[in-house]
């Protein structure tokens, strides 16, 4: 798929140290396509205004582009309008929940369950609402293959569970969990689910109502759209009963000292001017990827990861660490006693980006017994060729590190 996709992404063609650029860092933000860019200028250049609340023109088309981008996403999702929020990022999206529904319905000696393998975001909001309320945060272990225990988490489900949240799939290692039997088993004792979708929605189709998942959110820079944008998902009933988040104009339908009245949904959640063209960035990104084809595109990375998986495994020295039989584009990797860095370091001379570290999962980490790891994640605009020279290059880095 890829000469003409790739001239959709005008970042890609640069030299970085005097080499072509090689972007494999797209589990930690992707690159944005000229529609998605255009779509930015395009508010500044032609009709940039605040939303909602100006009957003039460039208002009118501001708010109309904005609640498009909304009505876009709610079909992606397969949910309704009302169940879209747009928020900063999924980071944002989790602490929404923590604070609102966590402080509405946990309370002392209740659990909530993650897994050893979350981002901080999926972790820390958590962590603060259990401090807080006198609740116990219980966790999901995994295997060396970086699985969660299935039966482990059977284990930890009872009537004290009042929320489970977890990634559908892990940034650090790309294990892809089966979130649907984790709500399906949470459902059965009454508790809520929260899905970190972040490093799904680039990859594959997700649809909530399938899923049947309570919360769901993600990034909108993980998605080709812009930074500071993401979504949070939530069933109406749940959003409806939630008290809101932040206070302030958009979400409030009276205010007067005696007391205020708080706006429907989706505005409850949505307090103060929002970042506007970073939704309507947002929309264009997923009417871009839906054009593509979301089962190409999975089809497409799959092929990337067994081609990259078989590679980078003929490289001497070299282990895959994350090796679950259901991943995403993601390869990290460790080199004999090489520190990550210093290969990270020698790869970007060559032109190569890859990050390097504990991928915001300490706790992953320690269960790993390791510092961190290398890894390189893939999207649709990267090619085998691009594998063939990251191999090269790290079998001329390994020379030099040992
Ligand atoms: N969860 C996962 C699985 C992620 O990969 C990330 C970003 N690395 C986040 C949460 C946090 O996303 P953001 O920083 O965009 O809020």
């Amino acid at each position: 798929m890829n000469s003409s996709i790739r001239a959709h992404f005008p970042i890609l063609h640069q030299n970085v140290n005097g080499k072509p650029l090689v972007y494999f860092d797209n589990a930690a933000t992707s690159q944005k396509p000229l529609a998605v860019i255009n779509a930015i200028k395009d508010y500044y250049e032609q009709y940039n205004s605040n939303i909602h609340r100006g009957a003039h023109h460039l208002a009118q088309l501001a708010t109309e582009k904005y609640e498009d981008a909304r009505k876009t996403v709610a079909q992606h999702l397969n949910a309704s309008e009302r169940e879209i929020n747009f928020v900063r990022g999924t980071t944002e999206a989790v602490n929404l929940v923590a604070s609102t529904y966590g402080r509405q319905n946990v309370k002392a000696g209740d659990e909530i369950i993650v897994s050893e393998m979350e981002h901080h975001s999926n972790i820390v909001p958590w962590q603060m609402l259990c401090e807080d309320k006198g609740a116990t945060l219980r966790v999901i272990p995994i295997t060396d293959s970086g699985e969660i225990i299935f039966e482990e988490y059977l284990k930890l489900l009872s009537e004290k569970t009042k929320i489970v949240s977890i990634a559908y799939i892990s940034n650090a290692l790309g294990t892809i969990h089966p979130v649907k039997e984790v709500i399906r088993e949470a459902h059965k004792v009454g508790a809520v689910v929260f899905i970190d979708g972040a490093q799904a929605l680039p990859h594959k189709k997700v649809d909530v109502k399938d899923l049947d998942c309570d919360f769901l959110g993600f990034s909108g820079h993980k998605v080709f759209a812009g930074t500071g944008i993401g979504i949070l998902y939530g069933k109406e009933k749940l959003l409806e009963a939630m008290p809101p988040y932040m206070g302030g104009g958009e979400m409030i339908k009276s205010v007067s000292f005696a007391g205020t009245t708080y706006n429907d949904l989706p505005y409850k959640f949505e307090a103060g001017t929002p970042h506007i063209e970073g939704g309507i960035s947002l929309g264009v990104a997923l009417n871009y990827i839906n054009e593509i084809g979301l089962d190409k595109i999975a089809a497409y990375e799959d092929e990337l990861l067994q081609y990259g998986t078989h590679k980078f495994s003929e490289v001497e020295g070299l282990r895959i660490v994350g090796t679950a039989k259901e991943k995403a584009s993601v390869i990290s990797f460790l080199v004999n006693d090489i520190h990550p860095y210093d290969l990270g370091v020698l790869l970007n001379q060559q032109g190569i980006a890859i990050r390097t570290g504990h991928h915001c999962c300490q706790p992953l980490m320690d269960r790993l017994k390791i510092e961190g790891t290398c890894r390189a994640s893939f999207a649709f605009y990267n090619t085998k060729e691009e594998i063939d020279v990251t191999v090269n290059a790290l079998k001329r880095a390994i020379k030099v590190l040992s």
